[in-house]
């Protein structure tokens, strides 16, 4: 008899956040990511019993893939299987939730402690037997540090699930490994499938130019960036091109460099990461911040899309300062206030709408891979497996199963939110 996979899609699917997937079978069930979705009121995976499991296995730290694990904790203990770095990243970003959350958490910091108490720490290519039949191998993913995708061979049977991933080098990270063999089954991001990127030398050159004219003319340039990730690379891009103006750092951010310090083996290059992070001003207080607005400087500082964060409180000392400049290094969200301020050139301080008269530009430095890099790679890798696009607005979801079927002849399929799937390789 065939074996038969049950997949089961509880969140990311036709959106991006909670992702969530269940993959079910007669040698056991496990989880992939659990995630949340961290807006004004949060949204957690579709429910589903959530105590008889056998692993969960986490991609990488982001909230959207890591923010509801601590919910299984309520219920049940079970193993977490991740990278070293994913753990100590998760937590930090899981405990930010609890300060920046608008809401009572359906959790409580006893839960994210035996989330670490369940932790099983696994290191890329290396297999791990979950149980006598079912085993998982973590591969590089290029996406944040310590960013994994998931081979889990089932009695045989293997599903890739890619999380978020960047085929593209950039100075942090290393490309995605996509050296993954036969599969039977791929469940694929889909965040940039209709969007290709612009090549990144040009646009690392491009905001090293900027950021030098503004200090030239006098002004401060305020980067929002996000705490794990972002900011590190573009603190190494200053770094490499040999900026030598004054560089800060400040917010979380600071928590999450120095997590990184401690684990080389999730950076491309530890050295360059070192040298960037010795090279800028850690901020430390208010009245240092101070002293930065008032005189030339460049001020690396989440929340990347200006959701709180010690970047919106520079934000409002420059936003009136037409020497000044705000630089954005990630995609904006529709509904925050980096989108809004992007598409308006306007800013709410005090419940009334101002002017934003700081230069406003947008570098593309994404961490995901474009349209090119993940067609590219479906289609090298997918030698008759089946495909399942996830992570990403309906639009891209959709359209990367259609064009995968229409144009490559791939069995594929976008699943909508709850959707059940028997796959029998
Ligand atoms: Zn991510």
């Amino acid at each position: 008899m065939k074996k038969e996979v049950t997949l089961r899609f509880l969140g990311g699917a036709r959106k991006v956040g909670c992702s969530a997937i269940l993959v079910e079978c007669e040698e056991g069930r496990i989880l992939l990511d659990y995630g949340a979705t961290p807006s004004k009121k949060i949204e957690w995976p579709l429910p589903c019993d959530v105590v008889h499991l056998d692993a969960v296995i986490l991609t990488h730290a982001h909230i959207d893939h890591s923010g509801a694990i601590p919910l299984l904790f309520n219920f049940s203990e079970v193993p977490v299987i991740m990278t070293p770095a994913t753990l100590d990243l998760t937590e930090l970003l899981i405990y930010d939730m609890f300060n920046v959350a608008r809401e009572p958490l359906p959790f409580s910091k006893r839960e994210v402690k035996l989330m670490r108490n369940n932790a099983i720490l696994l290191n890329p290519n290396t297999w791990y037997n979950i149980n006598d039949r079912i085993r998982v191998k973590l591969l590089d993913a290029g996406h944040i540090p310590g960013s994994a995708s998931i081979l889990l061979d089932i009695d045989g049977v293997r599903i890739w699930y890619t999380g978020d991933i960047n085929t593209r080098e950039t100075q942090l990270l290393r490309p995605a490994d996509t050296e993954i063999g036969h599969v039977d089954v791929i469940i694929t991001e889909s965040t940039y499938a209709l969007r290709d990127h612009p090549p990144r030398k040009r646009e690392e050159r491009k905001l090293i130019e900027a950021t030098k004219e503004v200090l030239e003319r006098g002004g401060v340039v305020l980067i929002p960036a996000f705490s794990v990730g972002r900011s590190q690379e573009v603190l190494c891009i200053f770094r490499k091109y040999g900026f030598d103006g004054r560089v800060v750092l400040d917010g979380m951010a600071r928590h999450a460099s120095r997590i990184l310090l401690q684990h080389p083996e999730a950076v491309k290059d530890y050295n360059l990461l070192v040298e960037a992070l010795k090279s800028v001003k850690w901020i430390q207080d208010a009245n240092e911040r101070y002293k930065v607005i008032s005189s030339p400087s460049v001020i690396v500082s989440p929340a990347g899309m200006l959701v709180g964060g010690s970047a919106d409180w520079y934000l409002k000392y420059i936003y009136n300062d037409p020497t000044s400049a705000l630089f954005y290094v990630s995609y904006q969200v529709k509904g925050t206030p980096g989108r809004e301020i992007l598409e308006t050139k306007k800013i709410r301080i005090g419940g009334k709408e101002k002017e934003v008269k700081a230069e406003i530009r947008y570098f593309e430095l994404s961490s995901h891979s474009g349209r090119t890099e993940l067609l590219s790679m479906l289609t090298k890798v997918c030698n008759g497996a089946t495909v399942f696009t996830v992570h990403g607005d309906e639009e891209s979801t959709i359209g990367l199963a259609n064009e995968l079927r229409e144009i490559y002849g791939i069995e594929a399929y976008c699943p909508a939110p709850g959707d059940k799937f028997h796959v029998c390789p």
